[in-house]
């Protein structure tokens, strides 16, 4: 199991400080999230460790993988997933299709190879299909499976984004406001959801999320950001008991 860590990331844009010398470390089987105003550097941070950006300065290793070091397209072969904060799936597609897309990890490199070994290749197409079916039944999503995802309400195509993430079989999950533009019985849901996802496949979650309600039942520990930098580390009753928190956050 691999610890996320994180030292004196950094990143600049047009001079304004997004990340300011933030450094953290998450734990394996942590809920982790990342708290702070709009424009505090949180989706930043996601964009820097899945190397959408490149940091100015800090280091970044999951496990013994230095992931600055990394060719960007193999942060998924650490086991490393994301959703974003707006929905990136094939809306066209169907729910099936687009978490065969999310397996599909791998593109592949040689179509000569690739008929050599079509038994082979046609085998682990159907284990692909095998795993994906077996996340759709375990997220409960046998209803919608072959629903286009421009047909579904906007809640649902949260989830599957969500389960399009776990296709890619990940031991970190980073999660954008998972529950922005839910109502509160499906932020409950989704509080379930995602407790299963750390219980029963071991997965370690770091989100960013405004709703702190959820927060406080579920992380373990929150990071609080204001203009890019650390406001407080800690327990949600830590850091909510901060006074640099209450000032610049919670407005208290
Ligand atoms: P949030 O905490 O709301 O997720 P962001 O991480 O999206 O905040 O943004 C942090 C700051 O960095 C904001 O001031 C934003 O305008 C700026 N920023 C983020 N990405 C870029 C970019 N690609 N180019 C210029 N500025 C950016
Ligand atoms: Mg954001």
């Amino acid at each position: 199991m691999n610890q996320l860590h994180v030292e004196n990331l950094s990143v600049e844009f047009g001079g304004v400080k997004a990340v300011d010398d933030v450094s953290f470390m998450v734990e394996p089987g942590e809920i982790f999230a990342v708290i702070g105003p709009n424009g505090a550097g949180k989706s930043t941070i996601f964009n820097l460790l899945s190397r959408i950006y490149r940091p100015s300065t800090g280091k970044v290793a999951y496990g013994a993988h230095d992931l600055l070091a990394a060719d960007p397209h193999r942060i998924v072969d650490f086991g490393i997933a994301r959703t974003f904060q707006n929905i990136e799936l094939f809306e066209n597609a169907t729910v099936l299709q687009n978490l065969l897309i999310g397996r599909h990890r791998h593109t592949r490199p040689n179509l000569v190879r690739e008929m050599l070994f079509s038994r082979k290749m046609r085998a682990e197409e159907r284990e692909h299909r095998l795993a994906v079916e077996g996340i759709i039944d375990l997220l409960d999503m046998s209803h919608i499976r072959d629903e286009r995802i421009s047909d579904l309400p906007y809640g649902a195509r949260k989830n599957v984004e969500i389960a399009r993430a776990l296709c890619s079989e990940p031991s970190l999950l980073l999660l954008d406001e998972p529950a922005s533009g839910l109502n509160s019985e499906e932020t409950d849901d989704l509080a379930f959801w995602l407790e299963d996802i750390r219980d029963d496949l071991g997965i370690t979650l770091m989100m960013v999320e405004h709703d702190m309600s959820l927060v406080n039942r579920m992380a373990d520990r929150v990071l609080a950001l204001n203009n890019g930098a650390t406001l407080a580390l800690g327990t949600p009753a830590e850091v909510q008991a901060d006074p640099k928190v209450q000032s610049a956050y919670l407005g208290g």
